[in-house]
């Protein structure tokens, strides 16, 4: 989990999670990587967003 935590990025199967040596989380999107108009570090917490999609399973631990 992000900290902060990222809002509906936190359930969104386009999160990842990047983790730093210095133990900070930051919320990626790899939406980011196919459409522009998705940032790759959106500004948290994300309220709403039209790209969001339900994760159904766990991130895989990273
Ligand atoms: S698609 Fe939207 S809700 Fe999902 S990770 Fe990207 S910015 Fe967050």
């Amino acid at each position: 989990m992000p900290n902060p935590p990222a809002g509906l990025c936190d359930s969104c199967r386009h999160q990842k999670l990047i983790g730093t040596t210095r133990g900070s989380v930051f919320s990626m999107c790899l939406r980011a990587r196919t459409d522009p108009a998705f940032p790759k570090y959106p500004r948290i917490p994300v309220g709403s967003c039209p790209g969001y999609e339900r994760r159904l399973s766990s991130p895989p631990a990273s």
